[in-house]
């Protein structure tokens, strides 16, 4: 699937701790490293996406490492992982 990332949202945390431990809360999952595809980082954390060519704006939280986190544009990833809501109002602060 493709995801275009969301900048300037890192510092925003939630009741989880941080991003990527929401993820792994939400999703059921977990992995050590990042899902961009052809990627193999370790220093993985909770990116604020959006799905690319897609009408759904809704904001999703997904594994990916600094680098991909700061990468601007369409993202190719594994589908093998989900996407996460990264509204706390529906996750972890309802
Ligand atoms: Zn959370
Ligand atoms: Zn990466």
């Amino acid at each position: 699937m493709k995801l275009k990332n969301i900048n300037g949202t890192s510092d925003n945390k939630c009741a989880c701790g941080s991003w990527i431990k929401h993820w792994e809360k939400f999703s059921g999952q977990s992995t050590c490293y990042c899902q961009a595809k052809g990627c193999l980082n370790v220093d993985v954390v909770g990116a604020h996406v959006q799905k690319a060519n897609s009408s759904d704006d809704n904001w999703y939280i997904y594994p990916l490492c600094n680098a991909h986190n700061k990468h601007t544009g369409e993202l190719e990833v594994s589908s093998t992982y989900k996407l996460v809501s990264a509204n706390k109002q529906k996750t972890c602060e309802k």
